[in-house]
């Protein structure tokens, strides 16, 4: 039987007896014959504590220093859960990234994987021991760990079944899959069985926290199949792979679901002299101080003047502001910001032969008298930034007005 990686998120861990209840279900699935390498988050809000901690002690702590605090929270967990899996009898081994060969390169807090050294992991799995590996971490360069970025021990657990051509990759958290919405927000939310990895990265890339968007995209690119379920029951979860159903085609349901995402400023440059070159010199700053920018408008020029409003987390917006503040001055502008926004996508394949989509976006949220700030459409979603405190109403109505909960379980 070949090798299954399973991934158990914070809240599978959060206390002494969740751990002792995912060692169960990993002795199950080891009886079952699988080789098995478990990739295991932080408990419950230590990677928010040990930040908070960090934060107590310092008021600018340094990014190793952080990824040094925070790799201890996965740490404790993998010995953890090692020791209760000893106790069931089941010889195990934990590892931290550095230990697993997991090799990064990039900033500290938001490293990628370069390499796997899969050899300590293949001589623990051929001695049949279950592997234990701490996610969201790896080893640099220079021998120091880095973080991958909140989320990340997803990322970690796919790169695993890639580098050791898993069968697949489960990933357990705490609600039964992948739904129309989130369950929390919309009870009346649907599972969707199986949906496809470009639907599920777009979903996560939009605010989806049920999985991590680069694990999804990494498991595209290696053709790893993923499969989301809850820790808490056996019930079948969701699917993420290409569909193979082609009784039909282009007729079939396109919408996958309604997403949002609260981590969301806006900055905007008033008044700026535009010319060739100008998008470079405010987006050059940014990007160089490591702000991602979401969402751009630019306003059609007036008088050689125009506007220019982006999107960023709410974590860079006191930066963002700052720098795109020193370039509208340089300009000849005005930078204004409004930091406490959201945003709703409406994702789904086929958007842009289906126009009506937008439009029955816009009429739901207008009938709701919900203010739209900006618009971003591609093919694969539709998505408006509404303030923060809208956005759960404006979830909940998308989510009705486009049917979804009534809605058949769908085809990929
Ligand atoms: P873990 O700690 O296991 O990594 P996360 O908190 O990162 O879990 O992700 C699970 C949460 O994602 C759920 O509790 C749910 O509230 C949220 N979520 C947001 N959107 C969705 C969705 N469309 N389907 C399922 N869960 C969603
Ligand atoms: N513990 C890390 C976080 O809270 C990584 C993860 O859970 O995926 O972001
Ligand atoms: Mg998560």
């Amino acid at each position: 039987m070949g090798i299954v990686v399973q991934k158990y998120g914070g809240s599978s861990v959060a206390t002494a007896e969740h751990i002792k209840a995912v060692a169960e279900r990993v002795r199950k699935a080891r009886e079952a014959g699988h080789g098995l390498v478990v990739v295991v988050s932080a408990m419950g809000k230590t990677t928010d504590r040990l930040l908070a901690l960090a934060n107590e002690v310092s008021s600018e702590p340094s990014p190793r220093e952080i990824d040094q605090l925070l790799s201890t929270g996965e740490r404790q967990s993998v010995a953890l859960l090692a020791m209760a899996l000893h106790d069931r009898g089941v010889a195990a081994t934990s590892l931290t990234g550095p230990q697993a060969g997991m090799e990064t390169s990039g900033r500290y807090g938001s490293g990628v994987i370069s390499t796997i050294r899969t050899e300590r992991m293949k001589k623990l799995l051929d001695e049949g021991q279950v592997v234990i590996v701490a996610g969201f971490q790896g080893m640099n360069a220079v021998g120091d760990v880095v973080t991958l970025g909140r989320g990340g021990s997803d990322t970690t657990a796919v790169a695993l079944a890639a580098a050791l051509y898993a069968e697949r990759c489960e990933i357990y958290t705490d609600v039964t899959g992948v739904f129309t919405a989130d369950p929390r927000i919309v009870p009346s939310a649907r599972r969707i069985p199986l949906i496809s990895p470009a639907e599920m990265a777009e979903m996560a890339w939009r605010g989806a926290k049920v999985m991590h968007p680069r694990a999804v995209e990494l498991g595209a690119l290696y053709g790893v199949e993923i499969h989301v379920r809850s820790s808490f029951s056996e019930e079948p979860g969701t699917v993420i792979r290409e569909g193979s159903n082609l009784e039909r085609l282009e007729t079939r349901e396109t919408l996958a679901g309604i997403v949002h995402d609260l981590d969301v400023s806006r900055i905007t440059l008033t008044g700026i002299r535009t010319g060739p070159g100008t998008m470079s010199r405010v987006f050059t700053p940014l990007a160089e101080s490591g702000v991602s920018v979401d969402v751009i408008v630019e306003s059609a020029p007036k008088e050689g003047a125009s506007d220019i409003a982006f999107t960023v987390g709410r974590g860079d917006y006191r930066d963002a502001l700052r720098l795109a503040g020193e370039v509208a001055g340089s300009l000849g502008g005005e930078v204004e910001g409004e930091e406490e926004l959201g945003k709703v996508s409406v994702v789904g394949t086929g958007m842009l032969n289906r126009p009506g989509y937008a439009a029955r976006m816009f009429a739901s949220l207008g009938k709701a008298g919900i203010p739209i700030r900006m618009v971003s459409t591609s093919e694969i979603q539709v998505t408006c930034v509404l303030p923060a405190e809208r956005v759960e109403e404006a979830v909940r109505i998308l989510h009705e007005d486009f049917e979804l909960e009534g809605m058949e379980e769908r085809d990929v």
